[in-house]
């Protein structure tokens, strides 16, 4: 689904990505992970265009979206969806007008539809009661769950999430974990920065892990845990159990 050759990001003279590989199929689950300051945000939105790359392919659709002209990217990178630490959920909308916004403003969708899909993607991630909620009347969890709500409302077939769980109080982090599991059941294709090993553990399909700009480690959860290859991603490990 994404095959992503040589990817290099330069913030001036740093280079923080200098040669990322990986081909990610659909319906996988590939978790990310790395010390602080790797790169793996970097990463992220270097796929979807938020940060521009500086050298590389990322093939999409077959569109090199490093090389191809903002009409051709700007079409594709609809089917990529995005989830932040910080949920961002504008506040004087209720729920459900957060949930609407985008496909009603961005796509066209008549309101009624989008309503109609907004209410179902509530009941996805269990908040049927809250559509006429402000975000300020929610927790931080059903904040995240509204944002994922969101993002979804867009229909996209790729997820990408970058630590969605970090910005919560512990005990909100499961019901988000939760959700994204059953996405991943579901057979949504995602990219997910993480510090829940856990969840890598149980709901991934590979784990990768980032360290001096490159992949060093790309393997099954089990492997990934068990037998770690790489130096670094041994300590890694054991500073995290
Ligand atoms: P991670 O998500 O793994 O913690 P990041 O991708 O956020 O790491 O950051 C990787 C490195 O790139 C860090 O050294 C960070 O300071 C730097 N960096 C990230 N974004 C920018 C930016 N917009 N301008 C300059 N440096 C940046
Ligand atoms: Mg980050």
């Amino acid at each position: 689904m994404i095959s992503v050759k040589g990817l290099q990001k330069n913030f001036g003279k740093h280079e923080v990505l200098k040669g990322i590989d990986i081909d990610i199929q659909p319906g996988e689950v590939v978790a990310i992970v790395g010390p602080s300051g790797c790169g793996k945000s970097t990463f992220l939105r270097c796929l979807n265009l938020l940060e521009k790359p500086s050298g590389g392919r990322i093939l999409y659709h077959d569109v090199d979206l490093v090389s191809a002209p903002p009409k051709q990217t700007n079409q594709v990178l609809l089917g990529m969806g995005m989830v932040f630490q910080q949920f961002n959920l504008f506040p004087h909308k209720t729920v459900l007008d957060n949930i609407m916004l985008a496909p009603v403003k961005v796509q066209g969708v008549g309101k009624q539809e989008a309503e109609q899909k907004a209410m179902e993607l509530l009941k996805t991630v269990g908040l049927e009661d809250k559509r006429d909620a402000y975000p300020n009347q929610l927790s931080g969890g059903q904040q995240q769950r509204i944002a994922i709500a969101r993002s979804l409302a867009l229909q996209p077939e790729v997820m990408l999430f970058d630590e969605p769980t970090s910005a919560l109080d512990p005990e909100m982090v499961g019901e988000v974990l939760d959700v994204m599991k059953k996405l991943a059941a579901d057979g949504m294709t995602m990219l997910v920065v993480t510090h829940e090993m856990g969840f890598a553990r149980e709901a991934a399909d590979r784990v990768i892990f980032i360290d001096g700009g490159v992949i060093v480690e790309d393997s099954a959860p089990e492997e990934f845990f068990a037998h770690p290859k790489n130096k670094r991603l041994q300590d890694f490990l054991s500073k995290m159990l």
